[in-house]
C-alpha cells in the first residue's frame, strides 16, 4: 500500500483528522505500536505531527509513523498523571501580543514566555497591539520596548488589530506558517485572528467558522487552517505556556543575550549574580544588555533558587 505524507490537524485521541499533501482530508487512527523517538507520552500523535499513513478507502487511513518534530509543547507529567502529553508540535513561530494599556503586559510577562519559547525551541515575533490606544509617554516607552527586544533578535511589530494596513502585514507573517498567537486575555487575539481571515468568528477563546460551525472541545488541541494558506494552532493550555520546567543551571541559555556574554565570564559556571569578573554584568553596566531583561533574569533566578532550596 502506498504512503501518504500528512499533517494532523485535529485529534480525539483516538481519531485524528489528517490533510494530505495534495489538500485531501482524512480520518485516520492508529494501528499497533507506533514508534515515535524521545520522550514517552500519553499520546503518541499530536497536532501539528507530520504522519506517514495508509490511505485506505472513503477518505480514512491509519497512522503508520510520526515524522520526528522539530518542536513540542507538552504538558509535564504530574502526580495524577504518570506521563507527558504533547499539546502540539512542530510550531514554525509564536506571535505574542502585548498591549502597554488595557491591559498592561509587563517585561517579566515577556521575559518569561520568551524563555519558555526558546526552551521549547519557538521562534517568537513581539506583536505590540493596540497602538491606536497610547499616551505619548506610551509611544515613548513601545519604542524604548522594540529597540531592546529588536537588539537580542525577536522582530516586532506595532500595530492596531483595527487597521486594516497594520492587519495585512500580520497576515504576511502568517503565511504558510503553523502559528500559534498567545498573551494576556484581553490584548485582541481573537479581534486580530478574525480581522486577519473573516471567516473566523472567535469569541471568549472558541473557534467556530462559517464552514464548519459547532462547538469545538477544548481539551484537544486543534489547527486552523487560514484562508491564505498557514495554519492557526489552538489549545487553551498552549495559549500562554507557563514557565517550563527550567532547571536554574540552564535559565542563562534561554537569555539569547546573556549566554552570548557568558562566554567571557571568568568562571565557566558563573550565574552572573555576584561573581567576580562576570562579563554579563559588565555587559549590563556598558548598556550592552538592557537593564529590564537582565533584573528579570535575576528575579527567575531567585525564584528559582528559592523554589530550590524548599
Ligand atoms: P483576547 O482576549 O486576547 O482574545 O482579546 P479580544 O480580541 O477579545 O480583545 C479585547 C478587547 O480589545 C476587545 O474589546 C477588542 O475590540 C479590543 N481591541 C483589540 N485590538 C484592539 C486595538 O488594536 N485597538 C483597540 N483600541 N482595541 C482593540
Ligand atoms: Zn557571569
Amino acid at each position: 500500500m502506498e504512503l501518504n505524507k500528512g499533517l494532523v490537524l485535529k485529534s480525539t485521541g483516538s481519531f485524528y483528522q489528517v490533510v494530505l499533501e495534495n489538500n485531501r482530508k482524512i480520518t485516520a487512527t492508529l494501528k499497533g505500536k507506533l514508534r515515535t523517538k524521545g520522550i514517552r507520552t500519553t499520546n503518541p500523535v499530536a497536532v501539528g505531527d507530520y504522519v506517514q499513513v495508509e490511505v485506505g478507502e472513503n477518505d480514512t487511513g491509519v497512522i503508520k509513523s510520526v515524522i520526528e518534530r522539530k518542536n513540542y509543547i507538552i504538558r509535564k507529567a504530574t502526580n495524577l498523571s504518570k506521563e507527558s502529553h504533547i499539546l502540539a508540535a512542530n510550531i514554525d513561530q509564536a506571535l505574542l501580543l502585548i498591549t502597554l494599556t488595557s491591559p498592561v503586559t509587563t517585561t517579566m510577562f515577556i521575559d518569561r514566555f520568551l524563555v519558555s519559547a526558546e526552551a521549547y525551541r519557538i521562534p517568537v515575533i513581539l506583536i505590540f497591539n493596540k497602538i491606536d490606544l497610547h499616551s505619548n509617554d506610551e509611544e515613548k516607552y513601545l519604542q524604548e520596548l522594540r529597540t531592546i527586544y529588536e537588539k537580542v533578535g525577536y522582530p516586532c511589530y506595532a500595530i492596531s488589530a483595527h487597521n486594516e494596513a497594520d492587519v495585512a502585514t500580520v497576515r504576511e507573517l502568517l503565511k504558510n506558517k503553523v502559528s500559534m498567537v498567545a498573551g494576556h486575555s484581553g490584548v485582541g487575539k481573537s479581534t486580530l485572528i478574525n480581522a486577519v481571515d473573516s471567516r473566523f468568528d472567535l469569541k471568549t477563546g472558541k473557534i467556530s467558522t462559517s464552514h464548519n460551525s459547532g462547538k469545538h472541545t477544548t481539551t484537544f488541541a486543534e489547527m486552523f487552517e487560514l484562508a491564505f494558506e498557514g495554519y492557526i494552532i489552538d489549545t487553551p493550555g498552549i495559549r500562554g505556556f507557563g514557565l517550563v520546567d527550567i532547571d536554574r543551571e540552564e535559565l542563562a541559555h534561554f537569555f539569547k543575550e546573556i549566554f552570548k556574554y557568558s562566554h567571557g565570564c571568568k568562571y565557566n559556571n558563573c550565574k552572573h549574580v555576584y561573581e567576580p569578573e562576570c562579563a554579563v554584568r559588565e555587559a549590563v553596566q556598558d548598556g550592552l544588555i538592557s537593564e529590564s531583561r537582565y533584573e528579570n533574569y535575576l528575579r527567575l533566578f531567585l525564584d528559582e533558587d528559592t523554589k530550590h532550596r524548599q
